[in-house]
C-alpha cells in the first residue's frame, strides 16, 4: 500500500461527494470522476434557457443528521432555510397549519393537530392511535419489512380519510412510493424520526439557492485533497487478480453510481439487483405574470399535485408529484394543463393570472421502489473485491432513497475505504433520538 493511498470515486452525486468529503477531510487524495459537466446527480440544478432551475425541488427534515453534517462541512448549512409550519390546503382553499406547540415531544403537535380542519374528530383519533402504534412498534416489530404500509394501516383500522389525507399525503412524498407498494418499515421510520423522536425533527429544510450552488467549486476550496474530473464517464473497471487496477490509477475505488449502472461497470461483483425497480417523480415549474400565493410552500390534498413550493415572489412555483406513474406517459402540455386546473382549486389567483412559462421534469428513475423484501437485497458498501466499495442511496444505509440516505452511504463507504487502509475513523452520525 502506498504511503498516502489514493481513492477514485466514480459518480459525483451526493453519495460520491460525501465519500470524497470524508476521505479527503482525512487527508487522502481523492478524485471524483463524474460523467456529466456538473455535480449533484439526481439532486442538482441546470440552466434552462436563461434560468437556472433545480431538476426538482429537494427538501430535507431536521432529522437528516448526516446531510446537515455534509452541508456544515461544505460551509453551506446557512443556505438551508428551516420552516416550522406545514400548510395543508383542501380543494376550495381551506387551510390548516401544523406546527409544534408548547407540549414536549412526542405530543408537540397536540395543539395544532386538534385544530386541523381537514380531518374529522374520528379521523384525528384514528391518526393519534396510529402514531401511538408507530411509537411502540418502530424498531421493535420484526415483520415491518415484509408487509406494506397499506397492510399496516388496515391492521390499525385507520379511517379512509385519515389514510388519504394524512398517511398518504406524508408518506408518498417521503418514500416516493404508494402506500400499497412501500414496505411498512420505511413508513414507520419516517413517522418516528420525523414526527415523534423530538420536537424539532419535523422542521422542513428548503435550500435558498439552486441545488448545484451547494456543491460548487467554492464549497470545496478547503478540501485540497479532493479533485474533480468532469465529463469523465467510466465505462468499466479493470479487475486483475481479484483487485481493481484501472482504468484510472488509485489504491481504492468507490462506485457511487445508481444501481442500474453497477453491473456494466463491475460485472465481477455479480450483484443480484433483479428486485430493484424505479419509482418516478415529476416536477412542474410554472411562471406567472403575478403572485399566486404568499405561502412559502403547501401540501395540496385530494389531487394529483402533492406539493407546491414558492420559488420566487409567488410567481415562480414548483409543483411536485411523487410516485408519479400517472404522469409519466402524459404529454407535457397535458401535465401543465392538469397542474393549472388543480392549482386553481387551491389558489383562486390562478384564474386571473397569465402563465408566462412552464417546464416539466419527469424523473422516471427518481428512486428505487421501496417494496417489501427489498431491504435484504441492498448491498453493503464493502464488496467481495477488497479495494472496491459501493455508495449510493440504494446501498444498505438504514434509510430510504433520499439525500440523507445518499450521504450516509458515502460516509459508510469512506469508513470502509479507510478501514482498508488500516485506519478506523467514524463519519456516520446517529439518528435523532
Ligand atoms: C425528482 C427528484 C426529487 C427528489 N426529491 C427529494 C427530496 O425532496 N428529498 C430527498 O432527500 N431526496 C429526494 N430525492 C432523492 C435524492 O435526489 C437521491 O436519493 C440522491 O440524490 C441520490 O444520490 P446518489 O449519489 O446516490 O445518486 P445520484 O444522484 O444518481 O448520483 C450518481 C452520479 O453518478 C454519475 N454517473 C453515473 N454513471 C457514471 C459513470 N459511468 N461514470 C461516471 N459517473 C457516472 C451520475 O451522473 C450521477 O451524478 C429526489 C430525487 C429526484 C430524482
Amino acid at each position: 500500500m502506498a504511503e498516502n493511498p489514493s481513492v477514485a470515486v466514480i459518480g459525483g452525486g451526493l453519495a460520491g461527494l460525501a465519500t470524497a468529503l470524508a476521505v479527503g477531510s482525512a487527508g487522502y487524495p481523492v478524485t471524483i470522476y463524474e460523467a456529466r459537466p456538473f455535480l449533484g446527480g439526481r439532486a442538482t440544478s441546470y440552466a434552462v434557457n436563461d434560468l437556472v432551475i433545480d431538476n426538482c425541488q429537494h427538501i430535507l427534515l431536521r432529522c437528516c443528521t448526516n446531510l446537515q453534517d455534509f452541508y456544515k462541512r461544505l460551509n453551506v448549512a446557512d443556505q438551508i432555510h428551516f420552516y416550522r409550519e406545514f400548510y395543508w390546503i383542501e380543494p376550495g382553499g381551506r387551510m390548516s397549519v401544523m406546527k409544534r406547540g408548547l407540549v414536549p415531544a412526542p405530543l408537540h403537535f397536540t395543539e395544532s393537530f386538534a385544530k386541523l380542519k381537514f380531518l374529522s374528530m374520528a379521523d384525528k383519533m384514528s391518526v393519534a392511535t396510529g402514531l401511538l402504534a408507530v411509537k411502540y412498534e418502530y424498531g421493535q416489530r420484526t415483520d415491518l419489512e415484509q408487509i406494506t404500509m397499506a397492510d399496516w394501516l388496515r391492521e390499525k383500522k385507520q379511517t379512509p380519510r385519515a389514510i388519504e389525507r394524512f398517511w398518504r399525503q406524508v408518506l408518498v412524498s417521503a418514500i416516493n412510493e404508494e402506500l400499497d407498494k412501500m414496505a411498512a418499515a420505511h413508513g414507520l421510520q419516517v413517522l418516528y424520526l420525523g414526527f415523534l423522536a423530538n420536537s424539532t425533527a419535523y422542521e422542513m429544510g428548503v435550500p435558498r439557492v439552486p441545488l448545484g450552488d451547494l456543491y460548487s467549486g467554492k464549497a470545496w476550496r478547503q478540501y485540497k485533497a479532493v479533485k474533480f474530473c468532469y465529463k469523465c464517464p467510466v465505462e468499466k473497471l479493470e479487475i486483475v487478480d481479484g483487485r481493481v487496477s484501472g482504468p484510472m490509477k488509485a489504491d481504492a475505488y468507490v462506485l457511487a453510481v445508481p444501481f442500474e449502472r453497477v453491473s456494466a461497470l463491475a460485472p465481477e461483483l455479480e450483484l443480484d439487483l433483479a428486485a430493484f425497480t424505479h419509482s418516478p417523480i415529476t416536477g412542474i415549474h410554472l411562471w406567472f405574470d403575478r403572485s399566486i400565493t404568499d405561502l412559502p410552500h403547501a401540501t395540496l390534498l385530494d389531487r394529483t399535485i402533492q406539493w407546491m413550493y414558492n420559488k420566487k415572489d409567488g410567481r415562480h412555483l414548483q409543483l411536485v408529484v411523487s410516485a408519479s406513474r400517472s404522469l409519466t406517459e402524459m404529454p407535457r402540455a397535458d401535465v401543465i394543463a392538469l397542474a393549472l386546473k388543480e392549482l386553481a382549486e387551491f389558489f383562486p389567483n390562478v384564474a386571473q393570472a397569465k402563465l408566462e412559462r412552464a417546464h416539466v421534469v419527469k424523473e422516471v428513475r427518481a428512486t428505487y421502489s421501496a417494496v417489501p423484501g427489498l431491504e435484504m437485497q441492498r448491498p453493503l458498501q464493502k464488496t467481495k473485491i477488497p479495494n472496491l466499495f459501493l455508495a449510493g442511496d440504494w446501498t444498505k444505509t438504514g434509510w430510504p432513497a433520499t439525500m440523507e440516505g445518499a450521504v450516509r452511504s458515502g460516509y459508510l463507504a469512506a469508513e470502509a475505504v479507510m478501514e482498508g487502509f488500516g485506519v478506523r475513523q467514524r463519519f456516520l452520525l446517529p439518528d435523532v433520538g
